[in-house]
């Protein structure tokens, strides 16, 4: 249940900087959910709609938008990047596995709707 946990912590962050704005209903959430970042996004999505229902009177029926981002990993052999979920821990330049993910495991807030 990562992606339930996830949903509750965004909500609760969301509706903190909306009370503080004095807003009343929160339209739209866009979100950037990385490729490598364990969460499924259709399940995200399901458990979205389930809690802003339940947890939120300000958020009430607010829409979900992701961005996926590209996961991508770093060769501190070689410096060269490259995409994470096709080719792993291992450099597919140099076949060093002294790599390092650099971007793609985050969940972040981008832009948040109101009316
Ligand atoms: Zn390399």
């Amino acid at each position: 249940m990562h992606e339930l946990g996830v949903v509750f912590h965004i909500i609760k962050k969301v509706d903190k900087i909306a009370s503080e704005n004095k807003v009343e209903h929160v339209n739209s959430v866009t979100l950037e959910i990385g490729e490598v970042s364990m969460i499924v996004p259709s399940y995200f999505e399901d458990c979205w709609k389930w809690a802003v229902d339940n947890r939120s009177e300000r958020m009430k029926g607010c829409k979900l938008i992701i961005n996926i981002i590209k996961g991508v990993t770093k060769c501190e052999n070689c410096n060269a990047e490259y995409s994470t979920v096709e080719h792993g821990k291992i450099c597919p330049h140099c076949g060093s596995d002294k790599t390092f993910l650099i971007r793609g495991n985050e969940v972040m807030i981008k832009e948040i709707e109101v009316f």
